[in-house]
């Protein structure tokens, strides 16, 4: 196609590629999802059905970009890992988050009713997007334990804060119990109180969600013999397991490397 005159203000469009050889994080998070999950009642502290959402939406992520090799999400969040041979966009930045945050506010939105059948959608979910390239192996796993620990910290505290609200306090006063105690001191008040043994709970309020393609069985039927027939196929799958100990990356030495 002939180029017009104004093809020059391409070139103020600069180069945005994120450095060469080194782990790409993409994060997206819900913007003011404090106020969004009061709007639309999830129940407190953890709305099993929005975390089934977050992970629906993670999962047609990974289904759809090739390249990532392993997510992991909590909360309102989503962590995609990019590996460092990855050239994905040229790994061009910008282009790299928009297409991530994009799929993923999309995918939520087009599978909100599957998870919510009772509850219209009142506000279109909005996710922001940042991507941080971490030059070691030993640099990503500390970022994705920091996630996993962001999670517990998080989840021991609301867990805490909501059986004190739910036991008839205000948040005021649940607010004003929990200030300045420790981890030992909330599992104390959670045993003796609430007789919740913390560690007991299950693995996917305290660990989060952790995405890997693994070897599923998947049956169909040939269209030759009429036959059902298995196949093994790597397909993304969630898990809740623990990710800051070594046990999960040696269980899985494909993808550090
Ligand atoms: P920002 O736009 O700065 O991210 P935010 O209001 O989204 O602001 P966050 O720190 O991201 O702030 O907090 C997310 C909020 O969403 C928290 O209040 C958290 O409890 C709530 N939330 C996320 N997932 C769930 C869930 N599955 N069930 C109940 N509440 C949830
Ligand atoms: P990329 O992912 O690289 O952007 P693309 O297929 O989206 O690939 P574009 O150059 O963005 O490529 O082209 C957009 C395409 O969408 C064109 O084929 C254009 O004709 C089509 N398109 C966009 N808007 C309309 C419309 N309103 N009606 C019909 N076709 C449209
Ligand atoms: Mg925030
Ligand atoms: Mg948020
Ligand atoms: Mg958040
Ligand atoms: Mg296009």
């Amino acid at each position: 196609m002939a180029k017009s005159r104004y093809e020059y203000v391409k070139q103020f469009e600069l180069d945005d590629s994120a450095l060469p050889g080194t782990w790409m994080v993409v994060r997206i998070d819900g913007r003011g999802f404090h106020g969004f999950t009061d709007m639309h009642k999830f129940e407190k502290p953890n709305d099993l059905r929005a975390i089934h959402l977050m992970n629906r939406a993670a999962l047609e992520v990974v289904g759809n970009i090739r390249d990532i090799i392993i997510a992991y999400g909590q909360s309102d969040e989503y962590s995609f890992v990019l590996p460092a041979s990855s050239t994905l966009y040229s790994r061009r930045i910008s282009k790299i988050t928009s297409t991530i945050v994009s799929l993923f506010a999309s995918n939520y939105t087009m599978h909100w009713a599957e998870y919510f059948p009772d509850t219209k959608l009142l506000v279109p979910p909005c996710f922001d997007a940042r991507l941080v390239c971490y030059p070691t192996q030993r640099i990503l796993r500390d970022y994705l334990s920091w996630r996993q620990a962001d999670c517990h910290i998080n989840n021991l505290y609301n867990t805490t804060f909501w059986a004190i609200v739910h036991s008839g306090k205000s948040e005021q006063e649940a607010e004003e119990k929990l200030r300045g105690t420790f981890s030992k001191d909330k599992n104390e008040i959670l045993y003796s109180d609430f007789n919740i043994n913390y560690n007991t709970l299950d693995a996917v309020y305290r660990k989060g969600s952790v995405i890997i393609r693994q070897e599923t069985e998947v049956k169909s039927v040939s269209q030759k013999s009429g036959e059902e027939v298995i196949r093994l196929k790597r397909l993304p799958t969630v898990l809740h397991d623990d990710i800051i100990g070594n046990e999960f990356w040696k269980k899985h030495p494909e993808l550090l490397v």
